[in-house]
């Protein structure tokens, strides 16, 4: 049990390994999600930071933060992207294609405002989506998606298994790192999952964070970091095997994992990623501790690019997202850099970021602003958003380009 809003872990959450190595402080950062509606809002910082497992390999970090805190009112619509509702659909053919049964029984976990569970739908298949956040769980019942409104674990599972009866295929987008109560999620879908069924699991692969210094992916929801070593390790404890393996199109870094209760021989790309994984140290400590010091660098030259830019410009940021929290908190850009941020999810628009407190707008009133920068905070959406500033808003001025690896301008 928790004390307060907080704990600090002592044993590995895939494992139970208490032999845990602190290489990366981020210092005190507020919940990302936890916008504010007055700037001047009092506000709760927690420490983050992350440890390496010396027994199992797993990257996760020390503080777990009570998930009533988080998840209640999460402020994310999976649909209001279209790159991924394109990808829904993308992604609803490949699971089939995964899949035995003509007419497959899909559960989906954390599965937010249904999303990636209606393409599912149009192709004639029952589902069933659970997830914890009430408001949106409302949005998903409205467009036509059964779901609970409850966080996934086993004791839910056997409600699901004794009324729906056995899933073909468990969909775990993003989910299994955000969670404080793995080892009891974990027996849920073994539970409700059918013998001849598939888990799809998709999640950002530690290992392009580690190459590519995605540190703004660290966040307090975030607990664990896999890599398919680390990741496989999991499984194994809960009687489950990793089969095959896509690249998420979207989502800069993600890795899709087929899973099965059937121990079946590894696609060629799986043993190829296992064999990338051995020869770039994805799971060795000293790379960690260099990435730590990589990040701690990214962020001077990231306040420096900032402070060189011309004294009368308008910077305007895109994408006030969970990943973008972390960015402007661990480097301290605030609203003296950036007086705003555009984002398109109108629950945001009309708050302020947590800890950072700049104004979260629509485009339309962002842009009225005349920026002559446009710094994208969403930079794995980067190429969606050039295109949009270009097209819709005809932007000629210069865009700021956090990650991967180094800051950049592009004129
Ligand atoms: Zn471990």
């Amino acid at each position: 049990m928790m004390n307060g809003d907080m704990e600090k872990i002592l044993a590995c959450r895939s494992c139970g390994s208490s032999d845990l190595k602190s290489f990366f402080d981020l210092g005190e950062h507020p919940l990302a999600n936890s916008l504010l509606k007055d700037p001047n809002e009092a506000e709760q910082f927690y420490p983050l930071s992350l440890s390496w497992c010396g027994n199992c390999e797993l990257v996760q970090l020390n503080e777990t933060i009570r998930p009533s805190i988080m998840f209640r009112n999460y402020p994310w619509v999976t649909g209001t992207s279209k790159t991924v509702r394109d990808f829904s659909q993308v992604f609803s053919e490949l699971a089939l294609k995964k899949s035995k049964k003509d007419n497959p029984f899909v559960l989906e976990v954390a599965s937010n405002d249904g999303t990636f569970l209606m393409p599912f739908i149009k192709k004639g298949c029952r589902v069933l989506g659970v997830d914890p956040a009430e408001n949106i769980v409302e949005i998903a019942v409205k467009n036509g998606v059964p779901t609970l409104p409850e966080f996934f674990n086993a004791e839910i599972s056997k409600k699901i298994l004794e009324e729906y009866g056995p899933a073909d295929i468990v969909v775990a987008r993003n989910v299994l790192y955000h969670l404080a109560n793995l080892q009891d999620v974990m027996n849920g879908i073994e539970h409700v999952l059918a013998d001849d069924g598939v888990l799809i699991v998709e999640f950002h692969y530690a290992g392009e964070m580690l190459k590519d210094l995605h540190y703004d992916s660290i966040y307090h929801e975030h607990v664990c970091y896999y890599t398919l070593k680390t990741f496989e390790g999991l499984l194994k404890r809960f009687g489950l095997y990793a089969f095959d393996l896509d690249i998420s199109p979207i989502n800069s870094g993600g890795l899709i994992v087929y899973v099965s209760k059937i121990k079946s021989e590894e696609s060629e790309a799986l043993k190829l990623l296992h064999k990338k994984e051995e020869v770039q140290g994805v799971n060795e400590f000293k790379n960690w501790e260099k990435f730590a010091k990589r990040a701690l660098e990214h962020k001077e030259k990231l306040l420096e690019m900032l402070k060189g830019i011309e004294k009368g410009s308008t910077i305007i940021g895109w994408g006030a997202s969970t990943r973008s929290s972390t960015l402007l908190n661990f480097c301290g850009v605030d609203s003296t850099f950036l007086p705003a941020i555009i984002d398109m999810n109108p629950l945001r628009q009309g708050l302020y970021t947590a800890g950072t407190h700049i104004l979260i707008t629509s485009a339309e009133e962002g842009m009225a602003r005349n920026p002559n920068i446009i710094f994208i905070l969403a930079w794995n959406f980067a190429d969606e958003i050039s295109g949009m500033l270009k097209d819709t808003y005809n932007f000629k001025g210069s865009r700021i380009i956090p990650l991967p690896n180094e800051p950049r301008i592009i004129k």
